[in-house]
């Protein structure tokens, strides 16, 4: 059994305005995460509201793997302080587009915490992660195109879990996810391919995505 790992998302986005909860697309990835990572590791979050979690928590625990995940209000410095022992800065790797060093099968053994940025990418990448490089933690890249978070989970876990190189994994890159002949929306990420070279979206994404667009559509015409 491979050593388990803490993958920690520091939540960097706004609550939806009515439902005072998390957006959809965020319960969707952060569910898919908890399937993605071994059987000894945890996926926690961290900077959520406290009106958030009730909610979140009911969504996860009726979700496969949702004993793996752990909701803090604490921003992630606080959360690793308060850990016994605490975690020190040097042990946290944070998954940074624009770290120096590309992550390896070896960083399975100078990190206990993996962190990213719980961000909704953005089309160009706006370096929201620089928020989190400010504190210091050491960073590793997962390649030059941007992944959704719960991608950068999965690869982490396949490179340090199970000792893949981050080259030999499969990728999807700028999929076009087709919902019939007339209506498809390109994603501007690189995903896990699976064995028929289909991105691995979160279970319930595409369907997210059909109702947004039908939402988008109506909008615009109505
Ligand atoms: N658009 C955001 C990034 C969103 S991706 C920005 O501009 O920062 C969400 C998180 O996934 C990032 O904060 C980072 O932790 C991780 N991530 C995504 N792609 C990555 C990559 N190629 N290398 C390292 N980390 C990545």
């Amino acid at each position: 059994m491979s050593k388990g790992f803490k993958y920690v998302i520091e939540h960097m986005e706004q609550d939806d305005e009515e439902t005072r909860t998390l957006p959809e697309w965020v319960r969707l990835e952060y569910a898919h995460m908890l399937q993605q990572v071994g059987p000894s590791s945890t996926v926690e979050f961290t900077s959520l509201s406290s009106s958030s979690i009730p909610p979140l928590k009911t969504y996860l625990s009726s979700r496969p793997e949702g004993s793996k995940a752990v909701a803090h209000t604490q921003p992630v410095l606080d959360m690793l302080a308060k850990c016994s022992p605490p975690i020190p800065i040097e042990r946290v790797c944070l998954l940074d587009p624009r770290a120096e060093t590309v992550i390896a099968p070896e960083d399975a053994d100078a990190f206990d915490v993996f962190l990213y940025g719980g961000i909704l990418g953005d089309d160009p990448p706006r370096d929201r992660t620089g928020e989190l490089r400010r504190l210091g933690f050491p960073g590793r890249h997962l390649g030059p195109v941007q992944m959704t978070t719960d991608t950068a989970v999965a690869v982490t876990k396949r490179v340090v879990e199970d000792g893949i190189a981050l080259d030999k994994i499969q990728y999807s890159e700028f999929p076009t996810i087709t919902f019939n002949k007339h209506e498809s929306i390109e994603m501007p990420f690189r995903y896990i391919a699976d064995d028929k070279g289909e991105p691995i979206l979160p279970p319930g994404m595409k369907e997210h995505l059909k109702a947004d667009l039908d939402r988008t559509i109506e909008d615009f015409y109505l």
